[in-house]
């Protein structure tokens, strides 16, 4: 089964709008012949540059989260149709930051899913679980609820549209990478469950990103894995020669 194959950077909040479209213009120069669909989720405010220095090319920018509301008085958010108005393709949802420093529920995640699909805004789902609930074999039980949860209302036809990404939250930033053994046993799951509630040809076509301390170094073993279909990457998206040979390597 082939399954679209993503490369998506994960900005956090670093760069200035300069900076975003000196790197876009490096890395188009690098990748150009790249069968790996390339996104970014970078800061709100590059939105708009970002997306049209990247017109014309195989990377594809959004965003890193936003409200489940259209509007209203809800200072210091923003709306899903506000970032496809600047450009945005895509929104990460449930990113473990999102979840651990800003206490994000389940619940609000999946609102906010539900408002991304109506504002035609491509769902990257973000799952994994903490050290803690691994050391105390609650993996499959955390991912299965925020699965669940967050999929709670999306039809058959939407859920080709949304790209799941399994991040352990202990290997997020810390140099610790999962294996790809641990990494394709969670991502099975993953599937597992996906079929569950959608049926196998559904599932089947589901990309299922890994993220956590991906880099050049480890990307072919973990892409070589059955159902690792890409990876969500932090700190080495941020340089445009190692997020390239990241790529290129897929
Ligand atoms: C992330 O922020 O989604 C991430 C996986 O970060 P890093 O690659 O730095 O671990």
């Amino acid at each position: 089964m082939s399954r679209e194959q993503i490369i998506a950077g994960n900005w956090k909040m670093y760069k200035t709008t300069k900076e975003a479209v000196d790197f876009i213009e490096n890395l188009k120069s690098k990748v150009g012949s790249s069968l790996a669909s390339i996104y970014l989720a970078v800061p709100f405010t590059m939105i708009s540059e970002t997306a049209k220095a990247a017109e014309g090319t195989n990377i594809i920018i959004g965003a890193q989260n936003m409200n489940d509301a259209t509007e209203g008085a809800f200072t210091g958010e923003i709306a899903g149709i506000m970032l496809k108005d600047a450009g945005a393709e895509f929104v990460l949802l449930g990113h473990s930051e999102r979840r651990h420093i800003f206490k994000e529920s389940n619940e609000f995640i999946q609102k906010k899913l539900e408002r991304a699909l109506k504002d035609d805004l491509q769902p990257i789902l973000c799952i994994g679980e903490t050290q803690e609930e691994r050391d105390s074999e609650k993996t499959e039980e955390v991912l299965e609820t925020q699965i669940k949860t967050a999929l709670k209302n999306v039809s058959e036809k939407d859920m080709e549209k949304v790209v799941v990404a399994y991040e352990p939250v202990w290997a997020i930033g810390t140099g610790k990478t999962a294996t790809p053994e641990i990494a394709e046993k969670a991502h099975a799951y993953i599937r597992k469950v996906l079929k569950e509630l959608y049926g196998k040809t559904i599932s089947d076509k589901i990309s299922i990103l890994y993220g956590g301390s991906v880099k050049p170094a480890n990307i072919e073993a973990l892409m070589n894995e059955k159902n690792i279909d890409g990876a969500l990457i932090g700190g080495a998206s941020l340089d445009p020669d190692t997020f390239a040979e990241v790529i290129n390597k897929c």
